[in-house]
């Protein structure tokens, strides 16, 4: 395991935007993992999990200790159950599951990071999320100092939360996740796009979801080139997909809510969907655009992607201040019109 000095970390996520590391090295094993974590703790370094880099936004400072970037490759079929090194391409490992006629995770093809970063926010898209298929994440857990299975209960799984971004955060680091799929499942056509492409072939296979949800996702510049072996993004990116993905969650507010914010909008139906206990969940993209927003407004070199609402992205050179000035002006925007908070998805390094 090398451990390489002060090195930056911009290659290293799809934003394309990141200071230095002090100390940076790749663990491909448990072992290296354990290793690692014994080099912080001699040199008193703090620690830092890379995934693929997809949904972080580090500071221009970079991080002031230790980055461990996940490379624990495998996969391992156990009947219908899929035991995944933390470290392999999630995109990778969806299309071998739909290659292998395995139902279950075909509408989360072309998001980009690990397979590992999955659990951390509950990855969903197009009417499906990881928790509905995860079993066990073997992860080390840095309190006790060894490494645990947990159940999908323990995982604590809801919209775009677990354990490891809430109560347990920087608690656990993911070295394996089971994922439990469906032999000749039906593929999911909750989502109203899908069920649109294929009205008229009401039995599309996995691949062709897998493959039509990949197509409407470059449409909306939402899928980024692969890495390569090392972890490093291509410099020569189309600028709409140098983003983390969404970059607002999408809020969840009372139901009473929806009236106050039809009305603010000038409109007689606000779209959202019902969020159990009273609650609604309304578009961030939808708020955005309704509060003066257009795809493409840009403030320095961050804007609003020209495809998608809700992805900011580094048009080139960007500093992660600058998407943070872009971040806060629209969450201001959006609170002064509607009096409802935006959340980033993202994390914020350090
Ligand atoms: C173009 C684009 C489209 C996207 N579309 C979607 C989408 O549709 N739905 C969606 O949910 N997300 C989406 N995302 C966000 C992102 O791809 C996912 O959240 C992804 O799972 C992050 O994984 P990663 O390996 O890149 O994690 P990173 O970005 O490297 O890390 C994210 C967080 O997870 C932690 N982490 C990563 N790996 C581990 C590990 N092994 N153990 C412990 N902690 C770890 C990190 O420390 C950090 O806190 C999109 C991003 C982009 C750029």
């Amino acid at each position: 395991m090398e451990l390489r000095e002060n090195i930056p970390l911009a290659p290293y996520t799809t934003l394309g935007i990141g200071g230095p590391a002090r100390y940076l090295c790749a663990v491909a094993s448990e072992a290296e993992l354990t290793e690692a974590l014994a080099i912080a703790n001699e040199k008193h370094l703090d620690t830092f999990i890379l995934g693929g880099g997809s949904n972080l936004l580090i500071s221009d400072a970079g991080f002031d200790g230790l980055v461990i970037r996940m490379a624990i490759h495998g996969i391992a079929r156990d009947g219908n159950t899929l035991r995944v090194g933390a470290g392999e391409p999630w995109d990778a490992f969806v299309q071998q599951t739909v290659d292998a006629g395995l139902a279950g995770i075909e509408c989360l093809a072309g998001i980009p990071g690990t397979v590992g970063g999955t659990p951390v926010q509950n990855v969903g898209a197009y009417g499906e999320e990881v928790s509905s298929t995860i079993t066990i994440v073997r992860a080390f857990d840095t309190h006790a100092n060894q490494f645990v299975d947990l159940d999908n209960v323990q995982c604590g799984f809801a919209y775009r939360t677990s354990i490891f971004n809430t109560v347990a955060k920087g608690r656990y680091i993911v070295a394996r996740v089971d994922f439990q799929l469906t032999p000749n499942g039906t593929p999911n056509l909750k989502y109203v796009d899908l069920a649109k492409r294929f009205a008229d072939k009401p039995q599309p296979s996995l691949a062709d979801i897998a493959t039509a949800v990949r197509e409407i996702r470059a449409t909306k510049g939402m899928v980024t080139a692969a890495p390569n072996q090392n972890g490093e993004y291509p410099l020569d990116r189309d600028p709409d997909t140098c983003s983390a993905g969404s970059f607002f969650r999408n809020p969840i507010v009372p139901a009473g809510a929806v009236a106050h914010i039809a009305q603010e909008a000038g409109v007689a139906e606000v779209p959202h969907w019902p969020a159990g206990d009273g609650m609604t969940k309304l578009p961030a993209a939808w708020l955005i655009e309704r509060a003066g927003f257009s795809k493409g407004f840009a403030m320095g070199h961050a804007a609003i992607s020209s495809r998608h609402t809700l992805a900011l992205t580094n048009k080139g050179g960007a500093k992660a201040a600058e998407i943070a000035a872009l971040r806060d002006h629209v969450a201001k925007i959006v609170r002064e019109r509607f009096h409802v908070q935006l959340e980033q998805e993202p994390v914020s390094v350090p």
